[in-house]
């Protein structure tokens, strides 16, 4: 894995410069209570937990099988979708109580989505593709500007940091890319800002195991720096070591049993 990193990126996966175990004494990020939730009046309830909680700046790992309601969850999370009954808060927020548009603003404003398969603007270059959350949060976008100087130059910072410091890479347009290339766009595109969460969804999933480590040692870093909460969902069950817990989503999970007609936790 270390002959992948370019050497002033120092060793793979550094020690914390804040000790892990004050971070998970502070105030939870993420907490729910009793939280179902079903695509349909007419459809099995997909989710279904009784409580989980995410301090401050924990990174999580959440593995499950396909099909047992990951991004379901990650999607509650984000405000994209309600829960149908329960408490779901985010950041002190009552995620459940919110509406859409509510929800909306929150989400450009707290959360960072990295999604599966990236979704990047293909007619956007890649600079204008990490500058666009800015373009919907003003507190995003001060914040980059705070951090970086101007926007610009904090997604070209970003870029940079994630390998990809080349003038004529970053106005290329996102379908120009390698897929390792597409992802640490998203990867940066997520970061501006610095969301107070950040939810990964499968993003090394089509990668090779090298670049998989290479990506999570810088992931990690951008999350370190910034005290960013990172929930990171996988099936690749070898990633969990590097992480401060790993979630069983079969565990948590009690409408485990409706998936697949198999009861939660045995595959
Ligand atoms: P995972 O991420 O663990 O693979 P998902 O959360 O994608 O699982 O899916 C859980 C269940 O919810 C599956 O039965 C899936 O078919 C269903 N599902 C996922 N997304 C939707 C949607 N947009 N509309 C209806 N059903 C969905
Ligand atoms: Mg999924």
């Amino acid at each position: 894995m270390g002959g992948v990193l370019p050497r002033n990126w120092g060793p793979a996966f550094p020690r914390h410069a804040t000790p892990r175990k004050q971070i998970l004494m502070s105030a939870p990020v993420v907490e729910l209570s009793n939280v179902r939730f079903s695509w349909s009046v007419d459809s099995p309830i997909v989710i279904d937990i009784e409580a989980l909680c995410i301090a401050n700046a924990e990174r999580i790992f959440l593995r499950g099988p396909s099909g047992s309601g990951k991004s379901t969850l990650l999607s509650l999370l984000a405000g994209i979708s309600r829960p149908n009954e329960g408490r779901l808060q985010v950041l002190g927020q009552d995620m459940a109580t919110l509406g859409g548009a509510a929800r909306d603003r929150f989400r450009a404003d707290h959360i960072g989505f990295i999604f599966q398969m990236f979704n990047l603007i293909p007619y956007l270059s890649v600079l204008e593709n990490v500058c666009l959350p800015c373009a919907f949060s003003e507190r995003r976008l001060a914040r980059a500007t705070k951090s970086g100087g101007s926007l610009q130059a904090e997604a070209v910072r970003l870029l940079a940091h994630l390998g990809m410091a080349d003038g004529e890479l970053q106005s290329r347009t996102a379908t120009d890319l390698s897929v390792g290339q597409q992802q640490r766009v998203a990867a940066a595109r997520a970061l501006i800002g610095a969301p107070e969460l950040l939810i990964a969804d499968e993003p090394t999933s089509s990668l090779d195991e090298d670049r998989r480590a290479a990506f999570l040692d810088l992931l990690f870093r951008e999350c370190e720096l910034g005290q960013i909460t990172l929930i990171f969902v996988s099936h690749d069950a070898s990633l969990g070591s590097l992480f401060d817990r790993v979630v069983s989503f079969a565990e948590v999970n009690r409408a485990g049993t409706s998936w697949l007609g198999k009861p939660a936790g045995r595959p």
